[in-house]
């Protein structure tokens, strides 16, 4: 069994410079392709649930899922964390069913689409952060609303995103501000907003400056170098997944997602945590629509779902190997749960003090 903190996993992201791709699931087939994908080049294992995840597959399910691919991979050290919590209830729940780690999205009120007052977001992710350090468990927040500078829109998924019209300064965090905001709330890590937003209508043309702001990232690093940053919304949509999906029939409009090689950088600045889920998606369904299509006698959902499944684990791979996460699990010993509470308790995880990176 392995399942480790977010803590830790991202404490020894910044000691060795790589970031963790944290890639959402909502099924076995996800659950399995992301481990295949870990085990094949070695590396450690973000999978998180959304509240629509846990409401699809039952909590129950998920949980034991996880605890399966913990056993099933043993060597593969496996942070399950909850996407965007919206309140305490949704966290604590969520440890409860064997999360190591939760978010607590207090940008957004409890609606998980009103943007929320400042005072609100500290409130709430210092309590939820005080609850879960008491049993070992990591917190991520989130300072500045997802959304695109494009459009000065959020964008909902899975129920959750901001909604209605949305300031320049919402779209991005303010990097006094996150001093603050960390120093107050003591988060594990935090979430940026930069202009990424979820889904796969992100950017209208190939990002540049004006509408995807990694200089945001590079200041929040400065004012906040042991501190580790996590981008939301940051799949890359491979135009050859579009291209695939709408070759057998789909009809996706084109579209750009954050490239890979901006998120490389992004490393080289301190985030640590990458979520993906569209990518994983497209990835799934373009072998759908191409099964479907190319073989219009088939009706064994094994045959749709095991293509499917290799296309994502493939995706997985290169994501692990781009953000240099690849070789590093087993240099990792994964620490209990009790262990890391006790040093919650001790201080000797105060973020802003401590972190794996002498400042
Ligand atoms: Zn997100």
């Amino acid at each position: 069994m392995a399942k480790i903190t977010l803590r830790q996993l991202l404490d020894h992201a910044a000691e060795r410079d790589y970031g963790v791709p944290a890639f959402n699931i909502n099924n076995m087939e996800q659950g399995l392709a992301i481990m295949q994908a870990a085990k094949a080049c070695d590396a450690p294992v973000i999978i998180q649930a959304s509240r629509g995840a846990r409401a699809y597959a039952h909590d129950i399910m998920l949980s034991k899922m996880m605890e399966a691919l913990a056993e099933i991979y043993p060597d593969i050290p496996l942070c399950v964390h909850q996407d965007h919590g919206n309140n305490e209830a949704t966290c604590l729940t969520a440890i409860r069913h064997g999360f190591t780690s939760v978010m607590m999205d207090g940008s957004l009120l409890a609606d998980g689409k009103t943007p929320a007052s400042y005072d609100y977001n500290v409130e709430m992710t210092a309590s939820v952060a005080e609850m879960a350090h008491a049993v070992g468990a990591s917190v991520e927040g989130e300072l500045g609303v997802l959304g695109s500078l494009e459009s000065g829109h959020g964008e909902a998924e899975d129920g959750h995103g901001a909604e209605g019209a949305l300031s320049h300064d919402q779209l991005l965090t303010d990097p006094e501000q996150a001093v603050d905001f960390v120093m107050q709330t003591k988060v594990d890590a935090l979430a940026i907003a930069c202009g990424t937003s979820h889904g796969a209508y992100k950017f209208s043309r190939r990002p540049d400056g004006d509408i995807l702001a990694m200089h945001v990232i590079e200041a929040i690093h400065q004012k906040l170098p042991n501190t580790h940053l996590v981008m939301h919304g940051s799949s890359s949509v491979p135009q050859e997944l579009q291209d695939i999906i709408n070759s057998y029939g789909g009809e996706m409009p084109q579209t750009f997602g954050v490239p890979v090689e901006e998120i490389v950088r992004g490393i080289r600045h301190g985030v640590r945590k990458i979520n993906i889920d569209t990518d994983c998606r497209m990835a799934m369904a373009a072998q759908f629509r191409k099964v479907a299509v190319s073989n219009r006698a088939e009706f064994d959902p094994r045959k749709f779902l095991k293509p499917a499944m290799d296309a994502m684990r493939d995706l997985c791979r290169e994501r692990f190997e781009a953000f240099g996460c690849a070789g590093n699990a087993s240099r990792i010993k994964v620490m209990p749960l009790d262990e890391m509470a006790r040093r919650y308790a001790t201080g000797l995880l105060d973020t802003q003090v401590a972190a794996s990176r002498a400042a």
